[in-house]
């Protein structure tokens, strides 16, 4: 595959490492301070609160979640899980906690992953207050060896909720020739994970430098949030904006994988997103599995959700929950590549480009034009200018700025290259 413009992806990289180790959640401060590192590449990247205790739609925002540190010690004052050697080992969303415990009862608050012994799984509890730590399963096997049920530890979670708190989500707007826009989507809540989703962070970021220098046809909206509620406190603040401008959107997620190329398409099969990115794909002969919008798991479903109906699809390497090292400590800088990454860069560059090159006519007026006054009725008309004109009309009645000429061939049964040419009249005559 050629490409003009590659980025240099060790910068990328080097920012995942900077980013990696934030804990970052639903809410606090760790969000925060990713957006803020962003920022850094992205100037005008607008970072906005929704406070905690605000209801969207049938959600409530939670109390902002922060965690300063946590650990298990035993008796000698031995460290046996540390948080801040790895932000997995604190349940995400951790009640506070400050106790002696026996063994025997601690154990209750251990997680581990029996069939991925090696590595540490990653688990919140966003609404149900608990505490816990996770580990491997061999270190909680050699915990067993040298401690008795009965051994007492110290355990601390130095975790807080803040009631007056908030969410933050990143947006950035890169204006195009049209009003209308391109939605790109990605999930900033889970902590010390690279494919899902440290990957979509930076491909969001490099999609974001690519089209501020080289422009796209159509508006570029950017949006960093965490996943679900984010997207739907995102999709409550800038309802009307959305329904009025997005024509296509794309969430990523798990993107950095060198392995497979994976498509959730959007609800709306026969859509500007999904044909858009199914032709680059086929193009660039690119095998992709491509699954059902029922397998939905991410914001996809919240954009696609009944009325709000917003054309989104997700774009992934390895589709999420099904790569071996998802939710775990495995899912390292081992399987996020540096080629992982910048073929979904330039993959999602090449999308973004189709839809830049789609003409999707829109009607400029309301109720059917006087076509007679444009000499575009005929008096007398014979037959077949009948039909030239009720094919005129036709074409008005679906553009809607939403459907491009494939989709309008389609739907009024005639030729591509009459499509073209009734295109053509109608935008000479200002009717599109
Ligand atoms: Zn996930």
């Amino acid at each position: 595959m050629r490409f003009k413009t590659l980025p240099n992806i060790n910068n990328y990289i080097n920012l995942g490492k900077k980013i990696f180790p934030i804990c970052r959640s639903l809410t606090g401060n760790g969000n925060r301070k990713t957006l803020r590192i962003l920022k850094s590449k992205i100037p005008n990247l607008h970072i906005m609160e929704i406070p905690s205790g605000k209801r969207v739609f049938d959600w409530i925002i939670p109390p902002e979640w922060n965690i300063k540190d946590a650990y298990i010690k035993d008796e000698s004052g031995n460290k046996i899980i540390d948080f801040k050697k790895n932000n997995l080992h604190v349940i995400n969303y951790s009640t506070p906690v400050s106790k002696k415990i026996r063994f025997k009862d601690l154990k209750k608050n251990l997680h581990t992953l029996k069939k991925q012994p090696d590595h540490i799984p990653y688990i919140t509890s966003y609404y149900k207050r608990l505490w816990g730590f996770c580990l491997s399963h061999k270190d909680l096997l050699k915990l067993e060896k040298k401690y008795k049920p009965n051994s007492l530890f110290e355990v601390n979670i130095s975790s807080s909720f803040k009631k007056k708190g908030s969410l933050s989500i990143g947006e950035a707007v890169i204006k195009g020739k049209s009003k209308k826009e391109i939605l790109i989507s990605t999930y900033i809540c889970h902590p010390s994970t690279c494919n899902d989703n440290l990957s979509g962070i930076l491909l969001t970021t490099m999609l974001f430098e690519h089209f501020k220098k080289f422009s796209s046809y159509y508006t570029l909206r950017f949006v960093f949030l965490p996943e679900i509620i984010g997207s739907i406190s995102y999709i409550n603040k800038r309802f009307k904006e959305l329904k009025n401008n997005v024509i296509a959107g794309y969430n990523l997620t798990c993107v950095g994988d060198d392995r497979n190329y994976s498509f959730i398409p959007s609800k709306k099969s026969d859509s500007l997103t999904n044909n858009s990115a199914i032709q680059v794909f086929k193009e660039n002969k690119i095998k992709f599995k491509k699954y059902s919008f029922r397998d939905f798991r991410s914001d996809e479903g919240n954009y696609n959700s009944y009325g709000v109906d917003l054309d989104v699809a997700s774009f992934c390497r390895t589709k999420y929950a099904e790569f071996k090292e998802y939710h775990t400590s495995a899912d390292d800088f081992k399987v996020l590549t540096k080629k992982g990454l910048q073929k979904s860069y330039i993959i999602m560059v090449k999308i973004i480009n189709k839809i830049s090159s789609t003409i999707l006519p829109e009607c400029k007026v309301y109720c059917e034009p006087q076509l007679g006054r444009r000499g575009l009725h005929p008096l007398l008309g014979t037959k077949e200018k009948k039909t030239q004109v009720k094919k005129l009309i036709n074409f008005l009645q679906y553009s809607n700025g939403k459907n491009d000429l494939k989709q309008i061939t389609k739907l009024i049964n005639i030729e591509f290259k009459e499509c073209e040419q009734i295109y053509k009249i109608l935008k000479k005559n200002r009717l599109v």
